[in-house]
């Protein structure tokens, strides 16, 4: 089937960083195994093909060889030519064996979570490595034959200069990435670093200097060569991630695994977040979904100006009205005037046409806003 995406999810990791608010444990043998064999029974399920996988967490390395390779195993039904296979990769957990494991298996792509390139923002991050771990990752990656590589990046740590922001970034260039996401610090509810922000631990670093720092990111990647696609997404030219695009398109998706989120026939459904939980309901044959919403027309349509806003070539106004069945101007009458007001958002202009519109450079500063008026 085509621009259908599959997405898995592996909720281990070494141990957790305090600013993170996704699903994931720490490690346990045990668990692990029987989760795979579950995951593995639940692709066997599926039914068709998939344009696209992406097997995050979490954090999918901290699974040893035979544990990756027998899930790696059971989706070799989907790979074939011109599928996009990514898997998420942590600096600490990434080897020659497990490179030359991903390589034999399809897998194409590979998302580093490398987040910065000095030692102490690492350990203000709390991550569990180095800045020379991070530089070894990339390197062993690349000699290993993986040339569709992205990093991921972090901006706006307490007591960051926008100068070692630049600085990071030019090194990210010099790496050998062909694909950067940056993503600034937010203070997610229920994490160890809102709480160390709300007893006073840490300072926040001032708005002003985060969009600073966005703002030099906008200019700066574009010109050595990394096309800004996407609020936080730069790439090179044809390393933009497919299986992103699929989500900004508003396309479906299956998400396997504790947490996981698909949206197939007009249904979103969120898995449990809870791995026992998961592996318990999937033993027993049941519905691992703790919740499950079916869209209206409208809902779906607004969705997908909601996300699709997101990219850098906004929404064309012939595209949105085959996918969704409705007129975009018609549709959000009420917020698109405002938005233009605010300089957010801009129509697009060809021959004195309008085929669309697209966030302005202050709209990618304040996209979240953006994205919620459109819903
Ligand atoms: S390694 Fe990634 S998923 Fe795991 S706790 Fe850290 S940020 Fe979260």
């Amino acid at each position: 089937m085509r621009d259908r995406s599959l997405y898995i999810h592996i909720p281990f990791c070494r141990r957790k960083c305090p600013y993170c608010s996704f699903y994931s444990i720490s490690y346990d043998e045990g668990l692990a195994r029987a989760y795979v064999d579950v995951l593995l029974g639940k692709i066997e399920d599926i039914e068709g093909s998939v344009s696209t996988i992406y097997i995050g967490g979490g954090t999918p390395t901290v699974l040893h060889e035979g544990l990756l390779g027998k899930l790696l195993s059971g989706l070799k039904k989907f790979t074939g030519d011109n599928i996009e296979f990514t898997i998420e990769a942590n600096p600490e957990s990434l080897d020659r064996e497990k490179l030359g494991l991903f390589l034999d298996r399809g897998v194409n792509r590979l998302s580093i979570g490398t987040q910065s390139f000095t030692d102490e923002k690492l350990q203000k991050l709390g991550r569990s490595h180095t800045a020379e771990e991070a530089a070894k990752a990339m390197d062993i990656s690349r000699k290993a034959g993986f040339n569709n590589i992205n990093i991921d990046l972090i901006f706006g740590v307490w007591g960051e200069s926008v100068a070692e922001w630049k600085s990071e970034l030019k090194k990210a260039v010099q790496s050998g990435a062909r694909h950067i996401s940056c993503y600034s610090l937010t203070y997610e509810e229920n994490t160890a670093l809102i709480s160390a922000k709300n007893t006073g631990k840490i300072l926040p670093l001032d708005e002003e200097v985060v969009a600073q720092m966005y703002g030099y990111t906008l200019d700066y990647l574009p010109g050595q060569g990394f096309g800004h696609y996407e609020v936080s997404n730069f790439a090179k030219k044809s390393h933009r991630c497919r299986h992103n695009l699929n989500y900004w398109d508003n396309n479906l998706y299956i998400g396997l695994g504790a947490s996981a989120v698909s949206y197939l026939d007009g249904i979103r459904k969120t898995n449990v977040s809870d791995i026992k939980e998961y592996i318990k309901k999937v033993k027993a044959g049941e519905d691992p979904a703790a919740s499950s919403e079916k869209l209206s027309d409208i809902d779906r349509a607004k969705e997908t100006a909601a996300v699709k806003i997101r990219t850098k070539e906004g929404i064309d106004f012939r595209w949105f009205s085959e996918k969704t069945g409705f007129d975009f101007c018609g549709l959000e009458k009420d917020v698109l005037p405002v938005l233009v007001e605010k300089g957010l958002i801009e129509y697009k202009k060809e021959n004195k046409h309008c085929p669309g519109t697209q966030l302005t450079k202050k709209g990618f500063l304040f996209s979240d806003t953006v994205s919620s008026e459109l819903l």
